[in-house]
C-alpha cells in the first residue's frame, strides 16, 4: 500500500444527487488505484505501513474537473487584452501570437494543479493551419509533463471566420478595408479536414499508450463555424474511434439569431437535425438554450458545460442552470480560461453557479449545492468520457484526488450541522488546496509542486513571453470592432425569451 489519504471528511461522491461524507474517513491507495475507502481507524490498522498524508483538519475530496478550457497559462488580460462581448474579443485580439504553447500550457497546469484541478478539456486554439500539427504536440507535451489528466480536443472550423455571415459582412466594407479584413482574419487558423482527420488518427493511436492520463477528442469550435459536411465527417469519425466531441453551442445572443435567420431553428435542432447529438458530445456555454434545445439535449444524452465567469465576462449572458438540471441534462463545469479572478479557483465558480440562478422571489427549484460539486467533480469525468473507473472516491477508481485545507473554512467557528460540501461552495477558495494526487501520483504537497520545477518555470516564462504589442489607435483591429459591432447589433432581429431576465437587457 503506498499511501492512506485521511481527514477530517471524506467526500465520496458515491451517492447520485448526495455527497457520500466519511467522516474521520480514509483513502487506501495502491499504485495508481483507490483500493479501500473507509474509517481512518479501520485502515490504519489494515494497512499499517503506508504513508498517511493528510490530517484531521483536511478533508479529502475527488480532483476537480476544468471541462472547458483553452490551456491559456498566462490570461487574455495578462497579455494586454480586455474583456469585451465574445465575437469583439476573439476578433479584435490576437495576444497569444508570440507565445510558446509549449510554456504557455504547462503554466495553464500550474495553476490548475494549485486549484485542485487533476482533469480538464483542452479545447485547442489554433494559431495556423501551417503550425497546427506542431502546436498540437507541444501543448500535449506540456500535459504530459505536469502530469494532468486531459481530454484533448483539436479543433476546427470551415466558415463564418471573422462574424456569423462573412460574406455579407465582407461586402458591407469599403474595398481596401474588405481587402485587409479578408487577408487578416477571413481564413481559418485551423487544419484543413483532410489533414484534420489525419492528425486525429494520428493522434487517437498514440495518445491510448499515453499512461492513461490523455484522450483524445473532437472539437469542432461550433456549428455557426461549421459547415454540416463537416460536422457530419466528424460524428463519424467519433463513432468510428470512441472519441469525445465537444463544441461551443449557443454561448451568445448573436449565435441564436444567426441560426434562426440562416435555418429558421435553433442550432441545436440543426444539431439534432444532423445527428450530431449523442451522449459523447458536450455543448459548451449553452447559454442561449431555449426549452425545446434543452430537452433535445437531455432526449440525446448530450451534456452541458457550465462556465459562468466566462459568460459574465465576454457578456454572454447567465445560463439556465436550473432548466438545465431539472430536465436531466448532464453537467459539467468549466472556466473556459477566463475564471473571474483571473486565475483558476473551481470553489469559486461553484459559488457563482450556485449564486446566478438565485432569481428574485421565494420560489422553489434551485439546482441543490451537491449537484454542482457534482457537476464540478464526478460530473466532469464522465462529461469529458473517462468512464466508470473515474471521478469518485470508490475502490477500484483511479486515485484523482485533493486534500483541502478546512482551516480557512471553518475557523474560527462552523457549526456543525454544515455539510462539508455546503462549506466548500460557501466558503472555499483556491488557496485551501493543499495536496493533489493524480493516478496515485502526488503532484502538489504543502502548496508546494512535486513534479513541477515551479521556480524554473516561472524563470522560463518571464524570459520567453514576447512583450505584447500595444495596438494602434488607428489599425487594423480599431476600424473593424465597430463595423462588427453593428453588423452584430443590426442583424439581432430575433426576440429569444431568454430564461433569465438579465439576458434580456436591451
Ligand atoms: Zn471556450
Amino acid at each position: 500500500m503506498d499511501y492512506l489519504v485521511r481527514g477530517k471528511f471524506v467526500v465520496t461522491m458515491t451517492r447520485d444527487g448526495a455527497a457520500g461524507v466519511i467522516r474521520n474517513g480514509a483513502v487506501a491507495v495502491s499504485g495508481r488505484d483507490i483500493v479501500e475507502v473507509g474509517r481512518y481507524q479501520d485502515l490504519k490498522t489494515s494497512y499499517a505501513n503506508a504513508a498517511v498524508v493528510g490530517s484531521s483538519r483536511h478533508w479529502v475530496i475527488p480532483g476537480f474537473v476544468n471541462a472547458h478550457q483553452h490551456g491559456k497559462g498566462l490570461t487574455d488580460f495578462q497579455l494586454g487584452g480586455k474583456d469585451d462581448c465574445f465575437e469583439i474579443s476573439r476578433f479584435a485580439a490576437e495576444p497569444r501570437a508570440g507565445i510558446d504553447p509549449y510554456l504557455d500550457v504547462l503554466y495553464a497546469c500550474k495553476t490548475m494543479i494549485e486549484a485542485g484541478i487533476t482533469t480538464c478539456l483542452h479545447y485547442n486554439s489554433s494559431r495556423s493551419p501551417e503550425t497546427y500539427d506542431a502546436d498540437v504536440d507541444e501543448r500535449l507535451r506540456a500535459y504530459r509533463d505536469a502530469g494532468m489528466r486531459v481530454s484533448f480536443g483539436l479543433d476546427i472550423r470551415d466558415r463564418n471566420h471573422i462574424v456569423y455571415g462573412d460574406d455579407e459582412f465582407l461586402a458591407s466594407l469599403p474595398p481596401a478595408l474588405r481587402e485587409q479584413a479578408a487577408e487578416r482574419y477571413g481564413r481559418s487558423r485551423t487544419a484543413a479536414p483532410d489533414d484534420y482527420f489525419r492528425t486525429a488518427r494520428r493522434l487517437a493511436g498514440s495518445l491510448d499508450g499515453d499512461g492513461g492520463r490523455a484522450r483524445l477528442f473532437l472539437t469542432p469550435a461550433g456549428p455557426q463555424w461549421c459547415t454540416g459536411d463537416l460536422l457530419r465527417a466528424i460524428r463519424r469519425e467519433a463513432s468510428e474511434r470512441g472519441l469525445g466531441i465537444q463544441i461551443h453551442v449557443l454561448e451568445t445572443k448573436y449565435q441564436r439569431s444567426y441560426f434562426l435567420r440562416e435555418y429558421g431553428r435553433s442550432a441545436v435542432q440543426w444539431l439534432a437535425g444532423l445527428d450530431f447529438l449523442a451522449p459523447d458530445v458536450s455543448l459548451a456555454h449553452g447559454v442561449w438554450l431555449n426549452r425545446e434545445d434543452t430537452r433535445t439535449t437531455a432526449a440525446k444524452g448530450a451534456a452541458v458545460v457550465h462556465n459562468p465567469s466566462s459568460n459574465l465576462r465576454l457578456r454572454s449572458g447567465i445560463a439556465p442552470l436550473t432548466e438545465f438540471h431539472a430536465a436531466g441534462v448532464r453537467l459539467g463545469m468549466g472556466l473556459d480560461s477566463s475564471p473571474l479572478n483571473d486565475r483558476p479557483d473551481m470553489f469559486q465558480e461553484m459559488r457563482l453557479a450556485a449564486n446566478l440562478q438565485r432569481i428574485p422571489g421565494a420560489g422553489p427549484g434551485l439546482v441543490p449545492l451537491e449537484a454542482i460539486f457534482r457537476a464540478a467533480t464526478a460530473g466532469g469525468t464522465d462529461v469529458l468520457g473517462w468512464g466508470a473507473h473515474y471521478g469518485t472516491l470508490e475502490p477500484g477508481k483511479r486515485a484523482d484526488l485533493v486534500l483541502v485545507d478546512s482551516r480557512s473554512i471553518v475557523e474560527p467557528y462552523l457549526a456543525r450541522h454544515q455539510t462539508p460540501v455546503d462549506a466548500m461552495v460557501y466558503r472555499g477558495a483556491a488557496g485551501a488546496v493543499d495536496t493533489v494526487m493524480v493516478d496515485g501520483e502526488v503532484l502538489y504537497r504543502g502548496g508546494k509542486h512535486v513534479r513541477l520545477d515551479e521556480k524554473a518555470l516561472l524563470k522560463e516564462v518571464k524570459q520567453k513571453i514576447a512583450p505584447a504589442p500595444r495596438r494602434k489607435a488607428g489599425g487594423l483591429e480599431a476600424r473593424l470592432a465597430p463595423r462588427v459591432r453593428d453588423f452584430l447589433e443590426s442583424h439581432e432581429e430575433y426576440p429569444v425569451d431568454p430564461f433569465y431576465k438579465f439576458n434580456d437587457a436591451g
